[in-house]
C-alpha cells in the first residue's frame, strides 16, 4: 500500500479552530506513510506544548511580510489578528518527489490554493454540534475567552464555505474521523488519471 506515485497529492484540510484537526492529522500521520504535513508559518503565539518547526514555524510580522513580497508562500491569510502561510518550496519538493501533502489551513487560504491547484482535495472538517465546538475550545484551555469568542464567531462564517469543498468529515470520534480520511485519500489513489503508469502495460 501507499507506493511511491509520480507526482503526490495536494489535500487541503479546512476547519473551524478547535474541531480537532491537530488531533486527526497526528493520528492519520501515524497510520499512513508517504505523506508529509505542510508545516506553515505564523505570527500567532505558540500554545503551551507547541513546537518551533514541528506545529508551525512561528516568526515575527516582518519576517511573515518579508516572505510575502518575496513571493515565497503559495498562499496565506489573516486570522484573528495572525498572519498564517504556506511555504511554496517545501511543498512543491514533496509533490514532486511522489509524496502526498496535507495542509491545515483555513478558508480563505484553501479558496486560494483552488485557484492555483485546482487538482487539490478538499476536505472540510466539522464537529458533531456547535455546542461541542465551544465545549472542546474551552477543555483545550489554550485561549483566552475573548479568543474563543472570537473563533466561535469565525467559525460560522466559515461554514458558509462548506459547498467549496469536495468532502464534509464529522469528528465526533477522532478515530472514525480518521478512517473517513483514510477513505478519501485511497479512493483518490484508485483514480484513472492516477494510475496512468500502471495502465501502460495494458495498452
Ligand atoms: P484544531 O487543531 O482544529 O484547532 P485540536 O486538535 O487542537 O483542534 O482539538 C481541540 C480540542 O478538542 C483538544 O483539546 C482535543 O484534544 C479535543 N478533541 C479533538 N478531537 C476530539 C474528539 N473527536 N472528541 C473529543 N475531543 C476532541
Ligand atoms: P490555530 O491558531 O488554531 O493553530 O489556527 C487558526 C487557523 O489558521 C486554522 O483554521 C488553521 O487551519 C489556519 N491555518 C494554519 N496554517 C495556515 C496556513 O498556512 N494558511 C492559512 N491560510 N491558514 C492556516
Amino acid at each position: 500500500m501507499n507506493k511511491k506515485k509520480e507526482r503526490g497529492q495536494l489535500i487541503v484540510l479546512s476547519g473551524p479552530s478547535g474541531v480537532g484537526k491537530s488531533t486527526v492529522i497526528a493520528e492519520l500521520l501515524s497510520q499512513r506513510d508517504n505523506i508529509y504535513f505542510s508545516v506553515s508559518y505564523t505570527t500567532r503565539q505558540p500554545r503551551v506544548g507547541e513546537q518551533d518547526g514541528v506545529n508551525y514555524c512561528f516568526v515575527s510580522r516582518d519576517e511573515f511580510e518579508g516572505m510575502i513580497a518575496r513571493n515565497e508562500l503559495l498562499e496565506y491569510a489573516e486570522y484573528v489578528n495572525n498572519y498564517y502561510g504556506t511555504s511554496l518550496k517545501a511543498i512543491q519538493e514533496r509533490l514532486d518527489a511522489g509524496i502526498d501533502v496535507l495542509l491545515d489551513i483555513e478558508v480563505q487560504g484553501a479558496a486560494k490554493v483552488k485557484a492555483r491547484c485546482p487538482d487539490a482535495l478538499f476536505i472540510f472538517i466539522i464537529p458533531p454540534s456547535f455546542e461541542e465546538l465551544s465545549r472542546r475550545l474551552h477543555r483545550r484551555n489554550t485561549d483566552s475567552e475573548d479568543v474563543i469568542a472570537g473563533r466561535l464567531e469565525k467559525a460560522k462564517v466559515e461554514f458558509r464555505e462548506i459547498p467549496n469543498y469536495d468532502y464534509l468529515v464529522i469528528n465526533d470520534k477522532v478515530s472514525d474521523a480518521v478512517g473517513e480520511i483514510e477513505a478519501i485519500l485511497t479512493a483518490a489513489e484508485c483514480r484513472v488519471e492516477n494510475r496512468r503508469s500502471i495502465l501502460t502495460q495494458f495498452a
